[in-house]
């Protein structure tokens, strides 16, 4: 049974019926039949090797900061891939990083090295492979930009190391994503630069962050997607629906571009928020928003 198989490899740490909420930055989500979380590339193949000999379905998480969990919860076996997975070796201008790391530490690490260019990631809350797999960026910064080359594990348990230019890193997406690969290490380049300087970009960033977004509430981050030549969240503003709220699920009264939970929200609540946000923003508009956030174990 793959029950029995898993614990052997995690030595009885697995996690049965485990609530995503417990998992995700929304703090929604139902019960996963079962979580583990690998410490190493060995433990993960050795995961696969599992998955396919008792043809078990998998998903792979990295920090749940960009994903929405169904009610009903997932009946699969989902691969967490975080802060146990997070070896960093920094030399010189190269960092070589394990993909469980959260950009918020690696940032750190980057910055007492006084490396420059990688400031716009120290707010970002979600791990380096997620970062991958999105292209995540912020302030004029992406991933796609200090990223020199990803170390990801296929399907077939094939590891291959991909340079920046066959990653096809474009707005949120790269081939990860396209491949549906699983990011183990990557190696990053940066600059050296001033370290008061970098620290002080990062302040500034920061307060930017704290004054503008609702980071006191759960949620996945933006939304939406950046439809070309407009921002979601003004589009979302200017049509009025600020504040609007669904149960416990809310359009942030700080940021439009956020739907926010304020205690008990549901997916279903934050799907139908969605829907009725989109419908209003295409009509009153004719601009479709695309959503950016993942229906996880879906899509
Ligand atoms: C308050 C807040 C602010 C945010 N601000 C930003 C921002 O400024 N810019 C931005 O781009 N995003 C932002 N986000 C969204 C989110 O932090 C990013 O998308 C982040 O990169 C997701 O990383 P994660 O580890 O949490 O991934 P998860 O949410 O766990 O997963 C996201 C997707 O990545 C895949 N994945 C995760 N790890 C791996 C791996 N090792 N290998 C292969 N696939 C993997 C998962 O399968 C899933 O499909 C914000 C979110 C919040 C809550």
């Amino acid at each position: 049974m793959v029950l029995n198989a898993l614990n052997e490899l995690y030595n009885k740490c697995v996690l049965i019926d485990e609530p995503m909420s417990k998992h995700t930055s929304f703090r929604i989500g139902g019960p996963v039949k079962i979580l583990v979380e690998p410490t190493n590339v060995d433990q993960l193949i050795k995961t696969l090797e599992i998955c396919k000999r008792f043809n078990q379905t998998y998903f792979i998480m990295g920090n749940g900061s960009n994903i929405l969990v169904e009610d009903a919860g997932i009946d699969a076996l989902v691969i967490k891939i975080a802060e146990s997975f997070s070896r960093v070796h920094i030399e010189n201008e190269i960092v070589v990083a394990e993909s469980g790391v959260l950009l918020s530490k690696l940032s750190k690490l980057v910055m007492r090295e006084s490396l420059a260019g990688f400031e716009f990631a120290s707010g970002i809350p979600g791990t380096l492979g997620g970062a991958i797999f999105m292209n995540a960026g912020a302030y004029g910064g992406e991933m796609k930009d200090v990223v020199k080359w990803v170390e990801v594990l296929t399907e077939e348990g094939e590891i291959l190391k991909i340079e920046n230019g066959a990653l096809q890193f474009d707005y949120r997406t790269s081939v990860v994503r396209e491949k549906g690969w699983i990011v183990l290490r990557a190696g990053l380049v940066f600059e050296k630069g001033d370290y008061e300087i970098i620290k002080e970009i990062t302040n500034e960033l920061t307060k930017k962050r704290v004054s503008k977004q609702p980071l006191d509430l759960p949620s996945a981050g933006s939304t939406f997607k950046r439809p070309t030549g407009y921002f979601a969240g003004q589009l979302i503003e200017d049509a009025g629906l600020r504040g609007l709220r669904h149960g416990d699920a809310q359009v942030s009264e700080k940021h439009s571009g956020f739907i926010v939970n304020l205690g008990k929200a549901t997916c279903q609540e934050v799907m139908d928020l969605i829907e009725v946000v989109q419908k209003v923003v295409q009509d009153t508009f004719g601009i479709i928003l695309e959503r950016e956030v993942r229906i996880f174990g879906k899509e």
